[in-house]
């Protein structure tokens, strides 16, 4: 089955802010509840616009998506990183159809934080790929109290004054009646836990700053600014939830001859003039290799010429790119007598008159330009 645009889904267009998405969001989650839509297949569409709202309200996971689609998001567009998107918490549309102070169970899991990381490319890496290791600096588990943060053989213990909720009720009389009031556990800063003992490694966070070591695989043809996403390679998950993304974001080198534009690469060629005006057979550098070019007779500044298929590859594997030269003619400098001498006599002998017809013309059009 084809995956509907996450833009369609949500019924906004491509330009849409994140206001824009998040009520387009709440409307639609509100129409297909499972627990009060009378709508049919509600399970199904409220999946589907939840996933579509995960991904669009998340400023990476959109831009990825902006760039490649379905395949950015389900972990198949490079070289398979496994991607797990969870459609089972509820909890974040019961907060907003009760309103108020969010109640979140400090015991329930939740998904790591996303990471970011950056790395610089050579010119052809980026065109031919690379299978590299990082060090990213994250959060990891504790290895000590295995994320407790309780020192090794004492144990965490359940917050009495709050019972594990991480709230307090406290009831206040109104003129309205009682009111119970709930607020964070000021005794378990809202965690449910008490830790007696701190684990010395973490200091009872339960998590250390670690460099990690973390390969990737980096597709072939990949381009300045794009990120590759690393499914469960973010930050741990909090009560044995899922991990977040690791998104390695691409910064390629300048080449002193080379311009990458898309999956075309273009560059200047300098010939001199003889070449220009009589034609020759030149070998001219690609990142494949050298290829012989033929420049015809009377070859102009500015001229292009295309490589077929001597680009960079399509990062999503749909073809290749050319390359496409431009010539520059060089006019020579510090002549001798004798080859000034020589330019004077072709001069003469009518050598210009082409190119000083092509004078005439653009003057003439200059002319007509400016009539009226
Ligand atoms: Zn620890
Ligand atoms: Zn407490």
């Amino acid at each position: 089955m084809s995956k509907r645009d996450y833009y369609e889904v949500l019924g906004i267009d491509k330009g849409a802010s994140k206001e824009e998405i998040k009520k387009a969001y709440r409307k639609l989650a509100r129409k297909y509840h499972p627990d009060v839509s009378k709508e049919e297949d509600a399970e199904e569409k409220f999946k589907e616009v939840k996933e579509a709202y995960e991904v669009l309200s998340d400023e990476n996971k959109r831009a990825q998506y902006d760039q490649f689609g379905h395949s950015a998001t389900n972990g198949q567009g490079f070289g398979g990183f496994g991607g797990a998107e969870d459609f089972g918490g509820f909890g974040d549309i019961f907060d907003m159809f009760f309103g108020g102070g969010r109640r979140r169970d400090p015991n329930a899991p939740q998904q790591g934080n996303d990471l970011q990381y950056s790395i610089v490319l050579e010119f052809h890496e980026a065109i031919f790929g690379k299978e590299m290791d990082i060090h990213v600096p994250k959060e990891e588990t504790c290895e000590t109290c295995h994320g407790s943060g309780a020192k090794p053989g004492t144990k965490v213990e359940t917050c009495s004054h709050c019972h594990g909720s991480g709230q307090l009720n406290q009831e206040q009389n109104t003129p309205f009646g009682r009111v119970v009031n709930r607020r964070v556990c000021h005794y378990c800063n809202g965690s449910g836990k008490l830790i007696k003992e701190k684990c010395n490694t973490c200091g009872g966070n339960g998590r250390v700053k670690k460099n990690k070591k973390i390969h990737i695989n980096i597709p072939a043809g990949i381009d300045e600014g794009q990120q590759i996403r690393v499914a469960g390679k973010g930050e741990p998950g909090i009560n044995g939830g899922p991990a977040g993304d690791l998104f390695v974001v691409i910064h390629v080198r300048d080449h002193d001859f080379f311009v990458r534009e898309g999956d075309d690469i273009h560059c200047e060629l300098p010939i001199n003039f003889a070449q220009a005006a009589l034609g020759d057979e030149l070998e001219v550098p690609t990142v494949h290799g050298k290829v012989k070019l033929k420049v015809p007779a009377g070859t102009q500044t500015g001229k292009m010429f295309r490589l077929k298929g001597k680009g960079a590859p399509n990062v999503r594997g749909r073809g290749q790119g050319d390359q496409i030269i431009k010539v520059r003619v060089v006019t020579p400098m510090n002549l001798t007598e004798k080859q000034k001498d020589l330019i004077r006599e072709f001069n003469e002998l009518g050598g210009n008159d082409s190119t000083e017809e092509q004078d005439n013309s653009i003057f003439k059009r200059f002319r007509n330009a400016f009539k009226n």
